[in-house]
Parts: structure tokens; C-alpha cells; sequence
């Protein structure tokens, strides 16, 4: 056992501002698996706060790690807090990067894994905002350094049937009653109830006059939060609660540790060379 890293030291620390230099270099030869969060700070209506993204974001990370397999070195990466939000720019509070700024912000958070010997990274998403951003930085990262780069958005992780109604669960993007469940969960005395509410999509309507057309349909427009729903959140937050929150925190948790699990055993070598 190297110094300083005996069981419930610092140096067994998931998190990577723990540690010191040789841990990184100890933790990365052994396969270790950078976790980058990425949040928003943005508005969710009137009754969650602008932290929403980075409380689901937090919450989900520390109940999964626990789960993670123990022969798996992971370490956490202090979660970009503020992502692209321009949709939500409408609404006092929001903060936002430009697209460009997030995408080299993102490259250089993934340069610096790559310069501690990381070869896989995971990007952990909370905010749909974010996921042009996961997809771009993460080809332009496996180009420029043949890593690993998960692009995981949790919102797309698969739910089982029956936990949420289909309506619900395709139109309630944004403080519905998937992420007010959450709240619930993880953050009680942070939810409004008294503001809660059944903040209807424009996309509920489109699709119900059977259009391809729609925010998020078969094709989607550019949209802004308000073109959705005035109150800023689109979906039902009445029917949110936090038995629904513990639930959906636990499914979200056990896939985000099994992919922490896959992306340590991916085999490198299935990533070809790139002529330069
Ligand atoms: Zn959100």
C-alpha cells in the first residue's frame, strides 16, 4: 500500500480535489473514471430554486457512488455548476454560458483528465440544455485524446413503465413532476408547495393535434422557456411527490453506478488510432 493511502484516508477519497498528485497518477493507472457534473443554474418556475439541476446533479452522483464496484477508482470532478441556459435567459436569476464559452470550458476540464493520465471520462448531465454541449465536447475530446467519453444525460436513462405517464414523462421537460419529485427527495425545504402547479406544454397541445411539429416532437423548433409555458416550467409539478423523488433518485443512481462500471471495463483498444 502506497503512503497516505490507507483504507478511510483522504487518499480513498471519490472526490478529485482530495486528492494529491500521486493519487491522481495511482487512481488513473488503475483505470480510473473521471466523473465531470454538469448543472444549470437556471429558473425552474416559482417553485423550485435555481440550484435544481445541481441539487439533482449532486444528489444523484453521491447515491450512486456507493454503489459503484469497489475494485473501480472514480473520481468526481467539482460539477460545472453553470451550463448553456440560454432558453431560460428570460427569467431573472438564470445564469448562462454562451454556447462557445461552455464548449471550450468543457474542453479544457476534459484536457486537464486527459493530462492526469485519465482515460475515461464520464459527462454526467442534469440539464437538457447541456446535451449538444456533451455531444460536441465529447467527440472533440476522443479526437484530441483517444479517451473515453461518456455522454450521459440522465433524463434519457431508460424508466421503468408505469412510473410516470407517458404525457408526463414526454412533455414534463422542465420542473414537472419528474424533477419536483426529486426536490422532494433531496431537497424538501427547498420546494414551494404552495406554487406548485400543472404547467401545461405548448408540446401537450401539438401533439395532441397530431403534429410531427412539436418543442421536443419528431421535429423540434428552437424554444424558449416562455414559448412553452409562461410560469418557465412545462409539466405537472402538482403530481410530483417524494416517495415518486426516492424512487426515481434510486433507479437514476443504480444506472449511473453500473455506467461508471462499464466505462472502467471498456476495452481502450476498441477506440482506433486517429491518423494525425
Ligand atoms: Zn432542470
Amino acid at each position: 500500500m502506497a503512503d497516505g493511502a490507507g483504507e478511510g484516508q483522504s487518499g480513498d477519497s471519490p472526490w478529485w480535489q482530495d486528492l494529491t498528485p500521486r493519487d491522481i497518477v495511482q487512481r488513473a493507472a488503475r483505470g480510473g473514471v473521471a466523473l465531470l457534473p454538469l448543472a444549470a443554474i437556471e429558473q425552474h418556475g416559482e417553485h423550485l430554486p435555481l440550484s435544481t439541476d445541481l441539487d439533482i446533479a449532486n444528489g444523484l452522483v453521491a447515491a450512486a457512488l456507493p454503489r459503484v464496484r469497489a475494485d473501480v477508482p472514480v473520481c468526481v470532478l467539482p460539477p460545472l455548476a453553470v451550463g448553456l441556459s440560454l432558453e431560460h435567459t428570460g427569467f431573472a436569476g438564470t445564469l448562462s454560458m454562451s454556447p462557445e464559452t461552455a464548449l471550450a470550458v468543457l474542453g479544457e476540464m476534459g484536457d486537464s483528465v486527459a493530462r492526469a493520465g485519465f482515460r475515461r471520462l464520464v459527462l454526467f448531465n442534469s440539464h437538457g440544455g447541456n446535451k449538444a454541449l456533451v455531444d460536441l465536447a465529447a467527440l472533440k475530446l476522443r479526437a484530441a485524446h483517444g479517451m473515453l467519453v461518456v455522454r450521459a444525460n440522465y433524463f434519457r436513462f431508460a424508466l421503468p413503465s408505469g412510473v410516470l405517464d407517458a404525457d408526463e414523462l414526454r412533455h414534463g421537460l422542465h420542473g414537472g413532476a419528474l424533477e419536483t419529485s426529486m426536490m422532494l427527495h433531496l431537497v424538501p425545504h427547498a420546494v414551494r408547495r404552495e406554487a406548485l402547479g400543472d404547467f401545461r406544454s405548448l408540446g401537450v397541445n401539438m401533439a395532441a393535434d397530431g403534429c410531427l411539429l412539436g418543442p421536443e416532437g419528431e421535429a423540434g423548433f428552437g424554444w424558449m422557456a416562455q414559448d412553452l409555458h409562461g410560469s418557465g416550467a412545462t409539466g405537472n409539478a402538482q403530481g410530483a411527490s417524494a416517495a415518486l423523488g426516492a424512487r426515481l433518485v434510486d433507479h437514476f443512481a443504480a444506472r449511473l453506478a453500473q455506467l461508471i462500471d462499464e466505462a472502467h471495463d471498456f476495452d481502450l483498444a476498441q477506440l482506433k488510432p486517429v491518423p494525425r
